[in-house]
């Protein structure tokens, strides 16, 4: 694999769409396979993987020593040698890596330019002093990324903070944190983000008819759910009680509610659990709502009203906001 591997990597984030939910992601839900958290430790512990390789690249590139003196030098520099350490790096790594500087717009355009930048020094007469501006921008944007990783894990340490017993999910502080995360990602990188809430439909029977155990394990089944059918770095949160707010990064709003209705039509092709001698089926109604410039508790609101509207057009359905973005 050669460094400018990394941008087919990358592309492959393009596809904004969640992958369509599957029965077969309804059942790995199901299957209880791994607590939800899991699936946290396995994205935290590949985020300081990723960080400890570039910090590792980086020094190497810094200990090239006295290049601001010497142009040629800087020209000379062993490109086959900084992409072989890049790969042999990604490759021990393994796949979750990969996948991790995927998922990150900023990072993604950062190591792209990373990689046009070592082509540009393999391209430098090794008397030209551009060879030097190239390779200061090159290790001013090993710095970026690198901080970019640690913003990253900052949301990630965010989202571990609070997590819900029940369900394995985030909580509502949390679910502030990511949102103010997101909002300023989107102001500052343009990028799109949808923000849905989401209620199981007549919980409260559930908990009369089958008793409040197996309301709680069908709170635990709909949170794997959720959780197995979203790309990872989507947020699922418990906002309360059968409420679960989910955060959608890279997503529009009418595709968000493209996404959440397949999760919707799935869920309605199979009984969510197990009850001797019979199972359980459950619908949600959910409303979504742009991550804008407005606040984000507008932004709640308004993914709340349109929930409140799918629950008074007969629930089982997925409405998008309709106020006005200010
Ligand atoms: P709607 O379709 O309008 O949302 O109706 P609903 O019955 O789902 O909503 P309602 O607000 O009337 O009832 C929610 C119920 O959820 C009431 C509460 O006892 C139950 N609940 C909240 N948290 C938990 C929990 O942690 N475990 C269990 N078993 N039940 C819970
Ligand atoms: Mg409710
Ligand atoms: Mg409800």
């Amino acid at each position: 694999m050669s460094a400018f591997a990394l941008m087919p990597i990358a592309d492959r984030s393009q596809q904004s769409d969640s992958p369509a939910p599957s029965l077969a992601i309804v059942e790995s839900g199901l299957a209880a396979c791994r607590p939800p958290d899991a699936a946290l430790q396995a994205e935290t512990s590949a985020l300081r993987l990723a960080r400890q390789i570039y910090a590792a690249w980086l020094q190497r590139c810094l200990r090239q020593g006295a290049y601001r003196k010497n142009p040629g030098a800087v020209a000379a520099l062993p490109r086959a040698a900084i992409e072989h350490q890049l790969d042999c790096a990604l490759e021990r790594a393994g796949p979750e890596v990969a996948d991790l500087l995927s998922l990150h717009t900023a990072q993604r355009a950062g190591l792209v330019e990373l990689c046009a930048l070592i082509r540009a020094l393999a391209a430098a007469d090794q008397q030209d002093a551009r060879a030097v501006q190239t390779w200061d921008r090159l290790i001013d944007l090993g710095l970026e990324v690198l901080q970019g990783f640690a913003e990253m894990e900052i949301v990630f340490a965010a989202q571990r903070a609070a997590h819900d017993p029940l369900t394995g999910l985030p909580g509502r502080a949390a679910l502030q944190q990511r949102l103010q995360a997101e909002q300023s990602l989107a102001l500052r990188h343009g990028r799109t983000c949808a923000v849905v809430m989401v209620d199981i439909d007549h919980f409260k029977q559930v908990n009369d008819q089958h008793g409040h155990q197996a309301g709680d394990r069908v709170l635990a089944a709909f949170a794997r759910v959720l959780r197995g059918a979203l790309r990872p770095y989507d947020g699922v949160y418990r906002y309360g009680g059968e409420e679960f707010v989910l955060i959608l990064p890279g997503a529009a709003a009418a595709q968000a509610v493209r996404i959440v209705d397949r999760i919707r039509l799935s869920l309605a092709a199979r009984p969510l659990v197990q009850l001797q001698p019979r199972v359980l089926h459950v619908s949600f109604s959910a409303g979504v709502a742009a991550l804008t410039e407005r606040a984000i508790a507008q932004t709640l609101r308004c993914a709340d009203q349109a929930l409140y509207r799918a629950k008074a057009e007969g629930r089982d359905q997925v409405h998008l906001e309709s106020c006005v973005s200010a």
